[in-house]
C-alpha cells in the first residue's frame, strides 16, 4: 500500500488542532503535531507522529520541526495553519499587551508557518495550505476589535496566496468557523466580553464539536489536487 504524505498542524495540542490530528491520523496520514504545551501533544498517543515544542512566533523552531518530519516521512503535504489564540475585549479597555500576543500570533505566526513549507511545495507543485480565519475574519464585532483585523488579515493573506499560488498547483483552504466548542474562550480576560459571548452562545443552542470542522479539512484535503474548495465557512445554524 502507498504510503500517505505527511500532515503539519500548528495549535494541535488542543481543540481543532487536535481534532484535525486526530482525523488525518485515523486515515492513515504521519503527523507533525506543533504546539507549546508538550505533554498535550504526547498525550495524543497518535501513530507516526512527530511531536516537536514549537511557539509559531520562532521561525527557526518551525523550519527545524518541519526538516525533521520530512527527514523521517518525506515532504509536507499539507501545512495547516491553525494556532492561534482570542483575546477577545473592549478595546477601550484592553491592554495593549494583548494586542501584541495577538498580532504576533495569530499574523506573524501564520506567516511564519506558511513560509516553514511554502518553497518546498512550489518547487514540488504539490501541496495545501489551511489558512485558520474565523467568521470574524468576515464580519467585525464591537467587542472583538484587534481579534477580528487578525482574522481579516488571515482571510486577506489567504486570497492573495491562492491566486499567487495557483499557477503553482498549490492550493490554499481558508478556514472560517462560527462557534466551535475548544478551549479558545480561556484566554478571554475581559470579564464582560466573557459572559456576552458565553449568554449568545447558550442564546444559539451552543457551540459546534471540533470533530465537524476536522472532517470538512480532510474531506476538502482528499479532493483531487487539481481542485480546491476555497473556504470552508462553518457555524452553528442560528449564529448570525
Ligand atoms: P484552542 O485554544 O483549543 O487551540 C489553540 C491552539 O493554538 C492550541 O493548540 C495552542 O497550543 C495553540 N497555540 C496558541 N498559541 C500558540 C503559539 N504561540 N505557538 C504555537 N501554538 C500556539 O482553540 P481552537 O481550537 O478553537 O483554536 C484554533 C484556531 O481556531 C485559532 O486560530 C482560533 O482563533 C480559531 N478559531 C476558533 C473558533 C472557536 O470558536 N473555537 C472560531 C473561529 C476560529 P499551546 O497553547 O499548547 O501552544
Amino acid at each position: 500500500m502507498d504510503r500517505k504524505p505527511l500532515i503539519a498542524i500548528t495549535g494541535a495540542s488542543s481543540g481543532i488542532g487536535e481534532a484535525t490530528a486526530r482525523a488525518f491520523s485515523a486515515a492513515g496520514h504521519p503527523v507533525l503535531l506543533m504546539a507549546r504545551r508538550l505533554e498535550r501533544l504526547n498525550a495524543l498517543g497518535l501513530p507516526d507522529a512527530v511531536i516537536r515544542q514549537v511557539d509559531v512566533r520562532d521561525r527557526a523552531a518551525l523550519a527545524a520541526a518541519v526538516a525533521d518530519a520530512e527527514a523521517e516521512h518525506g515532504p509536507v503535504d499539507m501545512m495547516f495553519a491553525n494556532a492561534g489564540i482570542a483575546r477577545l475585549g473592549d478595546i477601550g479597555r484592553q491592554p495593549p499587551e494583548d494586542w501584541d500576543e495577538m498580532i504576533d500570533i495569530n499574523t506573524k505566526g501564520v506567516m511564519n508557518t506558511v513560509h516553514a513549507v511554502m518553497s518546498g511545495m512550489m518547487a514540488r507543485r504539490q501541496g495545501t495550505l489551511v489558512m485558520m480565519s474565523s467568521i470574524a475574519g468576515r464580519k467585525v464585532y464591537p467587542d472583538h476589535t484587534v481579534y477580528c483585523g487578525t482574522k481579516f488579515f488571515v482571510h486577506a493573506v489567504s486570497e492573495s496566496l491562492r491566486e499567487y499560488l495557483a499557477p503553482h498547483d498549490v492550493r490554499v483552504i481558508v478556514v472560517s468557523p462560527g462557534i466551535i466548542d475548544t478551549e479558545v474562550l480561556d484566554g478571554v480576560r475581559d470579564e464582560t466580553t466573557l459572559a456576552n459571548y458565553k449568554a449568545n452562545k447558550q442564546a444559539i443552542g451552543g457551540g459546534i464539536s471540533a470533530d465537524v470542522v476536522a472532517k470538512l479539512i480532510l474531506d476538502a484535503y482528499e479532493l483531487p489536487q487539481r481542485t480546491i474548495v476555497q473556504e470552508i465557512v462553518i457555524t452553528p445554524t442560528r449564529q448570525k
